[in-house]
This record gives structure tokens, sequence and C-alpha cells, in this order.
């Protein structure tokens, strides 16, 4: 059965499925219910993380190559495919 926080979802004899990416409940470890209709589950939430953390990742490395480019203008700083 899905779980939003503390709050239980009652699904009755209605099959639910993941919003994203349509997994059937049977199919799923752990299924999220949002506070209105929409579900996601853990796979999607996992694709979701790793989104975020590639995000996060490409921020920082763009950060560190303007801070190093500003503190050393004449030293070329290696292109991610260099890295
Ligand atoms: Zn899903």
């Amino acid at each position: 059965m899905p779980i939003s926080g503390d709050r239980f979802v009652n699904a009755g004899s209605v099959s639910i499925r993941c919003s994203f990416c349509s997994r059937n409940q049977d199919v799923v470890r752990k299924l999220i219910a949002s506070e209105g209709d929409a579900f996601i589950c853990d796979a999607c939430v996992q694709v979701c993380q790793r989104i975020l953390l590639r995000d996060r990742v490409n921020q920082v490395v763009r950060a560190f190559r303007r801070a190093a480019q500003s503190l050393f203008p004449r030293v070329r700083v290696p292109s991610r495919r260099t890295l």
C-alpha cells in the first residue's frame, strides 16, 4: 500500500500506478502519494535523485572553474573531457 509520510492511503480495490512510469503498485517496492492523487515509485525517485545530483555536480564544477580562472587567469583549466 502506498504511504505518504504518516498518511496511509486506502486504495480500496483500485489499482494504483506510479504517475511517472505507470508501474503498478504490485511491482514496485514503495509507492509514495502526493497530497493530491499523484504517486511516484521508488525507482522514479532514484532517477530524480540522480538528475538532481548531476545538476549539483555540474554547478560545483562550473563554480570551481570560475574561481580557478579568476585566481589564475593565465592557467588553463582542463575541460571536463580531459578530467
Ligand atoms: Zn515510477
